[in-house]
């Protein structure tokens, strides 16, 4: 088996070097032997392989991580090889370390047989159940520091010994090179070191790296009672065999020292392990919201909550806080095939490894997301081009636009939002503080049916708002501007999310459009099917833009963003300039939205939306019958605002503050919005699922009640 180990690894990894074998005389591997006392000896001869030994103590971060990458290399070269000796019996095999349980008695002191003893039961308890799920082969099980020589650039220069072959849980592998890193005092540090190296080669499942504590525990108390064992019965290895227990009994004490929880948390953490963003933690929550605000300064928006929340891992549409408490995200637009969503962590994984540059170079996925975002748009809108940011984006439309038109006359509704850059900000009426007034720009009021000027009761509201677009573009003539840009976010989320009747939007378009303005539909908040009847919100409207920006839920979280125009704006434009962002559109950006995409079109997650914005309405329209304190539901699929009021005659606001605060008490998290900030934003990722549904549904409805 050893024999065939080592070929295999030299045809299939080259890379990893091994030691060089001397063939007998008649060129076989080796030879038999047969000694005085009648008994059979295999020989094999080595030649001299050149390195030195580090040990786990003092080797440099270079030799661990070297070690963790040839572990790996090891690992994938043996994957494929059947071997019937990988079933035998070895004392090393850390599936079996319980039948070690009973050379316990052979530790002196009763302390640290407790520890080994809790070693072996927490192993019971929590590997066992678990080790025959995990994917198997034939491993090396020692690649130890003691079983590798590096040369002087710390990189391993021979693997010894492949004795303890096996077949075993792939993970199982790793404990050898890990078992003494925790003696040193960055031990965390070079046990992550060895663990990320090994991925760089193969990646690991949570379900390897979530047994590594209890793994390395185990690994420990055989190492102590094997170690035992061989002293009692070969004195005369005393010293060789002594070795293999230095440190155990001090990282023993360590582990009893802070506690079997906080330390294999401690560990999973090191190890970058999903559930190993827990506690214990240097910083609290409190400080680390002190730091923010004196690194971060006054100008940064504040902090969620009352008291913050310190979130550290998502998936689906839960997120996580650092003491492991779930929450329902029914804010984040941003995830909106969920978090974490392992098919675009893949797509982002898989490009970030192979290359990332910029868009003057060719390359094949930029344009493969240009032409799918083409497709999904109304002909004659066929220009792509990309950024990182709506605020970007948003800001190049505007300077096409103002090319296009020659005007720099811009109109937004009130309380718009479109963007963090100088221009963008000037068309963002809703982070106006103070005296802030820009002359080119002129504000409409947004079609709000339940506070506005013109109320849903009223025939023929919605149409009266549009008429608004008449008086701006004579405002605009005043101030000797003709019509620019009009920007709309098709969900009028920071108005206090609106959902007026497709009338609106059509008549106010066609009116703007005859006037000579261009229309920028803003689809950062809307796009990506969010609408739960189509990818775009401008779609629900039944209008046609002549530019289209979107970015947020682009990547699931990665950040890109795109412009989608029509030729003879982007061609005005290139007249008298160019774009080129260096992040814009960059290989590992558009293999993130187009995972997005697929990941959409797969999981059907528009119909899925729409399904699960129809329950949604379901739920909160029964809330209405029970609490008065809801003035007005609205909603485009699974954007949803909750207009909360004192009461429903005189439509006084209430503060959405605390329903908020109630809902995150609940393990929901929502948000507030539109000009009087009593409306919740409910946003969820369109993978939600019904139950979760129900649960917010629950929680409003708990938090409602509590709040009178
Ligand atoms: N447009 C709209 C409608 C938005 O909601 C936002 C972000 N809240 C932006 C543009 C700006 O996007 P970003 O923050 O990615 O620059």
């Amino acid at each position: 088996m050893q024999a065939s180990a080592v070929r295999r690894v030299r045809s299939v990894e080259p890379s990893v070097p091994l030691v060089d074998q001397v063939p007998t005389v008649d060129g076989s591997e080796w030879a038999a032997v047969a000694s005085d006392a009648g008994a059979v000896n295999v020989i094999r001869v080595f030649r001299f392989a050149v390195g030195h030994h580090l040990s786990a103590e003092s080797a440099s971060l270079t030799a661990v991580g070297d070690l963790g990458r040839v572990c790996a290399l090891l690992g994938r070269g043996l994957r494929g090889l059947f071997h019937p000796a990988g079933g035998r019996d070895l004392a090393w095999d850390a599936r079996r370390v319980l039948e070690l349980a009973p050379l316990v008695s052979l530790v002196e002191s009763s302390a640290r047989r407790a520890v080994v003893e809790k070693a072996l039961v927490d192993f019971e308890r929590v590997a066992l159940p678990r080790l025959d799920q995990l994917r198997a082969q034939l491993i090396h099980n020692d690649v130890s520091f003691g079983n590798v020589l590096f040369d002087d650039e710390h990189r391993v220069s021979a693997v010894l010994d492949f004795g303890d072959l096996i077949h075993a849980p792939l993970i199982c592998d790793l404990v050898a090179p890990a078992e003494h890193l925790l003696q040193r005092p960055d031990g965390l540090r070079a046990l992550g070191t060895l663990v990320d190296s090994y991925r760089v080669v193969t990646p690991l499942e949570d379900e390897e790296v979530e047994l590594l504590p209890v793994l390395l525990r185990a690994r420990w108390a055989a190492l102590a009672l094997i170690s035992l064992w061989r002293l009692e019965r070969s004195p005369g290895m005393a010293e060789y065999v002594s070795r293999w227990q230095a440190g155990v009994w001090e990282m023993f004490e360590r582990v009893d020292r802070l506690g079997e929880r906080p330390w294999c948390q401690q560990v999973l953490r090191a190890v970058g392990a999903a559930s190993g963003s827990g506690t214990p933690r240097r910083v609290s929550t409190a400080s680390l919201a002190v730091a923010r605000q004196r690194v971060f300064g006054p100008a940064l928006s504040p902090l969620f909550y009352r008291s913050p929340l310190w979130l550290v891992r998502g998936e689906g549409s839960v997120v996580f806080d650092v003491d492991g408490r779930p929450y329902l995200d029914c804010y984040n637009n941003v995830p909106v095939v969920g978090h974490g969503h392992p098919q675009v962590v893949a797509a982002i994984a898989r490009q970030a490894r192979l290359l990332n540059t910029n868009v003057r170079y060719l390359h094949e996925l930029p344009l493969e997301l240009a032409d799918r975002l083409v497709e999904s748009m109304p002909s004659g809108l066929d220009q792509v081009l990309f950024a990182n940011s709506g605020s970007e984006v948003n800001d190049l439309a505007w300077r096409m636009a103002r090319s296009y038109t020659g005007s720099d006359g811009a109109v937004v509704t009130r309380d718009a939002y479109h963007g963090a850059t100088f221009a963008t900000a000037a068309l963002s009426p809703e982070e106006w503080r103070g005296e802030a007034k820009f002359e080119h720009v002129v504000r409409i009021e947004p079609p709000d049916g339940y506070y506005g000027a013109h109320r849903r009761e009223q025939v023929g509201w919605a149409l009266r708002y549009a008429a608004e677009i008449d008086r701006a573009v004579d405002e605009l003539g005043v101030r000797g501007q003709a019509p620019g840009a009009l920007f709309v976010d098709t969900g009028w989320s920071s108005e206090g999310i609106l959902a007026p009747p497709p009338e609106y939007l059509v008549e106010l378009c066609r009116r703007w459009q005859e006037a000579g303005g261009l229309v920028v539909a803003d689809e950062v908040q809307m796009g990506f099917g969010r609408s739960g009847s189509g990818l775009w919100g401008f779609q629900v409207h039944g209008i046609v833009p002549d530019l289209v920006t979107m970015g947020k839920p682009m990547g699931n979280g990665h950040p890109v963003a795109a412009l989608v125009a029509r030729r003879d704006i982007v061609e005005r434009f290139s007249e008298n300039g160019r774009w080129f962002s260096t992040f814009g559109g960059n290989p590992v950006a558009a293999a993130a939205a187009l995972s997005v995409l697929d990941v959409i079109e797969r999981q059907e997650l528009v119909a899925h939306a729409g399904a699960m914005a129809q329950r949604l309405r379901v739920g909160l329209e029964r809330l209405v019958g029970r609490h008065s304190k809801i003035g007005d539901l609205r909603q485009i699929g699974l954007l949803v605002g909750v207009e909360l009021v004192e009461d429903r005659t005189t439509r006084a606001p209430f503060a959405a503050a605390d329903v908020v605060e109630g809902m995150r008490g609940r393990g929901v998290l929502i948000g507030s919005t539109g000009p009087r900030g009593n409306v919740l934003k409910i946003r969820p990722p369109l993978v939600i699922k019904e139950e979760e549904v129900d649960q917010l549904v629950e929680a409003l409805d708990a938090t409602l009640t509590s709040l009178g």
